[in-house]
């Protein structure tokens, strides 16, 4: 069985996440809006943030930011924050 979404973000049906990547309401929104395609592509976006900002996962704060980070640029196609032009010298590819 195939299931597939409209994803809110490519705005194509595409293939579902096998399951909601966190247990909690954001969890569930992405699983119903988001195809793993992109939420894919978030996980590469999320570790350069973590990275560049040296965020612990783990840790309730980095955690919060991380959510917030989805909302924004995931879910609603804002701009998130810019760890590609201001800053680029510090990244750590
Ligand atoms: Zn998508």
């Amino acid at each position: 069985m195939t299931d597939t979404i409209l994803c809110k973000r490519c705005k194509k049906d595409k293939t579902k996440l096998a399951k909601p990547p966190f247990r909690n309401e954001l969890g569930g929104t992405i699983y119903g809006q988001i195809c793993s395609g992109c939420w894919d592509e978030w996980l590469t976006h999320q570790t350069l943030l973590i990275n560049h900002y040296g965020l612990d996962p783990r840790d309730s704060k980095s955690k919060e930011f991380l959510y917030q980070q989805i909302e924004s640029v995931l879910l609603n196609d804002k701009d998130g924050q810019d760890i590609d032009t201001s800053q680029k010298g510090d990244i750590e590819w």
